[in-house]
């Protein structure tokens, strides 16, 4: 699983990057850069299900390397 950022839709609030430290932070303007490929380990899919989840544009996504099997 890893997130997937709509770039067309991301206002760069940066509040995913609050929740999800690990895999994201912040640029100078509060748009979200990625730390690896952000593929989401076991022990971070609660919190990446809550960025998304918060996400105020609806910018994030939960997706699977099978794109029928992709969560929002
Ligand atoms: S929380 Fe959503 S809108 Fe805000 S920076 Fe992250 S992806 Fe963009």
């Amino acid at each position: 699983m890893r997130v997937h950022i709509d770039w067309t839709a991301c206002d760069g609030r940066g509040l995913c990057a609050e929740l999800l430290p690990e895999l994201l932070s912040e640029d100078d303007w509060g748009f979200p850069v990625a730390r690896g490929d952000m593929t989401v380990p076991p022990a971070l899919e609660p919190a990446a299900r809550q960025a998304v989840d918060r996400c105020p544009a609806l910018a994030l996504k939960l997706i699977t390397s099978d794109p029928a099997r992709a969560s929002s």
